[in-house]
């Protein structure tokens, strides 16, 4: 069992492997049944593959259902996929996207209580009890992450404090006036608080011992350098609007993996490619059904987050299976002259080499005609009053370790201190010059 008391919404996350599987099932079959009368598009697909819902007799099956895709929400703008009439949603939330209309997703008054549950478990899974006092650093609004974690940690007990993303130095006040003992935010956006902190003279007297951390990849190497530099526990969570918000999986005291709340989420790992399912341990496409969403269910949602089931058991005996941390998505790989990268390859790469400077940016430029890559890394306020050759080489190492992560050789550049724009919420880690002036 677990190193501390939890909450006992979690006694969900410690189920036999056979009373899992058959609440999975039986909710697998609902959702199914549940969207083939109720979504037209996922009727007019299963049709076309000449499939019922009652053809749903095992979990395996799952692998019959058609899969569906963020274009599915977007074409079918704004309330296409709702398998409840709008009289019984009582929430809405939408994701900006990058590119044309957000996607709408809503929330019954059960799809709420769903959501504050894993969300409890969630922060339960990370040690916080009702005697916490946490800081709510994800932005509120449309964005899921504020009200997710919100509801959550109130229905966990925790005294909430929801102060959203961004006025640092608020935040700093409240954090070391009001006792703050966690704090959930992106991992870009809480870097900038340390630097914040360390600032004004570091943290030796807050209270601060956890971060609950997500919203944007990040690295082992970034989770060393945060619980180093502000002397906490950094955990990473998962999720996505699309599924739920925050709370479809967490990690737990060992931080050794994500464990997927299972009894509301059934997992695949398909090769992206070719959409077949792998099997536990290959790397591949997270996708993911939702077994108990009433307003938008999603059935295998293609979630471009690449991963692995770990169907090893977790020391800290919770049954539901893990996966591997998300460092990368299928879609933030960049092909620079004809190589796959990943930003979070470089990011560890860095921080490989200069363990005290996490603030970076990766700039993208096209010139005659070639792409060519460029890391900026700033410089602490010691190293830029180094002398000259020292800066050199350490740009040096950092092309090495950069070269030996992704074949590539990239230009790597030290920068002034605070000279890369600072996370107010997501990290905009690549800024790509390229299409800047290309042709449409
Ligand atoms: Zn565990």
């Amino acid at each position: 069992m677990s190193a501390y008391p939890i909450h006992p919404d979690s006694y969900a996350d410690f189920l036999t492997h056979d009373e899992l599987r058959r609440i999975q099932l039986h909710r697998l079959q609902e959702v199914v049944r549940v969207s083939y009368e109720r979504v037209p598009l996922t009727r007019q697909r299963m049709q076309e593959r000449g499939l019922k819902p009652e053809h749903i007799r095992t979990l395996g099956d799952a692998a019959l259902l058609p899969f569906m895709q963020k274009t599915d929400l977007r074409d079918t703008y704004p309330y296409g996929l709702f398998a409840r009439p709008m009289h019984e949603v009582v929430r809405l939330h939408a994701s900006s996207g990058t590119t044309g209309k957000p996607i709408v997703v809503g929330y019954t008054r059960d799809d709420l209580r769903v959501w504050s549950s894993v969300m409890t478990r969630t922060l339960s899974a990370a040690g916080l009890n009702e005697r916490d006092v946490v800081q709510n650093a994800f932005g509120y609004g449309l964005f899921t992450g504020g009200l997710g974690a919100h509801y959550g940690a109130e229905a966990l007990g925790a005294t909430v404090i929801p102060i959203s993303g961004g006025n640092t130095e608020r935040q700093l006040l409240v954090m070391q006036d009001f006792g703050v003992t966690a704090i959930c935010s992106t991992p870009s956006y809480f870097l900038h608080l340390i630097e914040a902190i360390e600032a004004v003279g570091g943290f030796r007297d807050l209270k601060l011992r956890t971060g609950i951390f997500g919203a944007e990849p990040w690295t082992e190497a970034m989770r060393a350098y945060i619980q180093e530099h502000a002397k906490i526990k950094a955990y990473d969570i998962y999720g996505l609007t699309e599924i739920i918000g925050p709370g479809v999986a967490t990690e737990c005291c060992c931080q050794a993996g994500l464990h997927v709340f299972e009894d509301h989420f059934l997992m695949e790992i398909v090769d992206p490619d070719t959409g077949r399912v792998l099997p536990d341990g290959e790397e591949g496409e997270l996708v993911l059904t939702t077994l108990s969403k009433q307003a938008t269910p999603m059935i295998r949602f293609r979630t471009h987050d690449i991963t692995a089931i770990d169907p090893a058991p977790c020391a800290c005996g919770r049954t539901i299976r893990r996966v591997r941390r998300v460092t990368h998505r299928s879609d933030d790989m960049l092909i620079i002259r004809g190589v796959n990268v990943f930003p979070s390859q470089i990011e560890a790469a860095l921080l490989k080499v200069g363990k005290e400077l996490p603030h970076y940016q990766i700039v993208l430029a096209r010139q005659a005609g070639l792409d060519q890559m460029e890391v900026q890394v700033e410089m602490t306020e010691a190293l830029f009053r180094d002398k000259v050759s020292a800066v050199e080489q350490l740009q040096r190492k950092m092309v090495q370790a950069i070269e030996h992560v992704v074949g590539l050789r990239v230009n790597v550049r030290l920068v002034e201190p605070q000279s890369i724009a600072r996370s107010q919420g997501k990290a905009k880690r690549v800024l790509d010059q390229r299409k800047e002036g290309a042709k449409p």
